[in-house]
């Protein structure tokens, strides 16, 4: 049967958008279906330092126009909707999406991942009024006020000394006695004379008041000391969690996972549905960076176009040495 294409890619964060440019560079008629904006998680970047290539930092939003226009250059179309259903009927899959159904060789999820949520008292209560999951979104409201930083990964690191610049009133709580970031990240954490570091203290309850218009917003939280078991009262006028994510695997239940949920690949990022792809923050990987995400993008295609041509009887034989 013709489909409607040879490789449908649903995201389009920086996994999707390389998976797009690698694919439509190889020929194939390559669509990514992205139900926001692309760029996923790197449009939250305010200065990417890391990417190899790129000494000097570059904005998020930036970089995601610079994959997108490498990918359109190379033939790849951007469709937005949601999907909906994933199936494989026969040798090819049917993709369900707000805007109609398609029909392609291969899929690449590159659906990526959501931010967790603390799941204390007055988390959803107060979100949005001062409870934000996104420095370079909401940091500047609260310019010279008092922060506290939840988590202890790469992203509460990086994120605490992007609001460090705004404020210097920052108090980063972590569970634990360490943080679980990378050294040069924690260390200027630790370094940072804007930030005070809190170990081994949790957040109990976010807590808030209406003010004389009636809007309601964060006036503190209550800590507790995980040592001593005290618990406090903190008053401080946001709070930011980045306490890790939630791989979004719902479009493909049942493709193993490992136990975070994150989808398993073999080397060519193909899951154990032959001609199904997953790349990115939705699978499972040991470093979670812009660059592993590109590198599985391009992985994939390469992938997707080898089975293609195995499917039709055309894939390029290694003769032995
Ligand atoms: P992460 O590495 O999974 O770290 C999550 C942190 O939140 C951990 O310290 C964890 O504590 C803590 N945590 C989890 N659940 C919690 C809860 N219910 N209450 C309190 N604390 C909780 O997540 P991430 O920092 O978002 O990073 C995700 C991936 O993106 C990582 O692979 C990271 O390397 C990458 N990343 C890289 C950069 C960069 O290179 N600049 C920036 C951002 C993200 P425990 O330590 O006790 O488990």
């Amino acid at each position: 049967m013709q489909t409607d294409f040879d490789m449908v890619i649903i995201g389009g964060g920086a996994a999707g958008l390389t998976a797009a440019q690698y694919g439509a560079r190889a020929n194939l008629r390559t669509l990514i279906v992205e139900q926001m904006a692309n760029g996923g998680q790197c449009l939250l970047i305010e200065g990417l330092e890391n990417y190899p290539g790129f000494p000097e930092p570059l904005g998020g939003a930036e970089f995601t126009e610079r994959f997108e226009a490498q990918a359109r250059k190379f033939g790849a179309q951007f469709k937005i909707a949601t999907v909906t259903a994933v199936e494989k009927v026969g040798n090819h899959f049917r993709i369900e999406t707000s805007e109609g159904e398609l029909t392609s060789l291969t899929v690449v999820m590159a659906t990526g991942a959501q931010h967790r949520m603390l799941g204390v008292p007055g988390e959803e209560r107060y979100g949005g009024k001062g409870v934000s999951y996104c420095a370079t979104c909401d940091g500047p409201f609260f310019r010279n006020k008092t922060i506290l930083v939840v988590g202890g990964g790469d992203a509460a690191c990086d994120e605490a000394t992007f609001l460090s610049k705004l404020t210097d009133k920052v108090i980063m709580v972590h569970r634990r006695d360490r943080f679980r970031a990378q050294k040069s990240l924690s260390e200027r954490v630790l370094h940072n004379p804007n930030i005070e570091v809190r170990f081994n203290t949790v957040v109990n309850e976010i807590t808030g008041e209406a003010n004389a218009m009636g809007i309601e917003r964060v006036t503190g939280v209550t800590l507790r000391d995980t040592q001593s078991g005290e618990a406090y009262q903190e008053p401080v006028d946001a709070v930011f969690v980045f306490i890790g994510s939630i791989p979004q695997t719902a479009l493909i239940p049942e493709a193993p996972k490992d136990e975070a949920g994150y989808i398993i690949t073999d080397i060519n990022m193909q899951t154990d549905v032959p001609g199904l792809f997953a790349v990115g923050d939705v699978r499972a990987t040991p470093f979670r960076q812009l660059v592993v995400a590109a590198s599985d993008g391009a992985i994939a295609a390469h992938g997707a176009s080898t089975y293609i041509d195995e499917m039709a009887g055309m894939a390029y034989e290694a003769q032995p040495v």
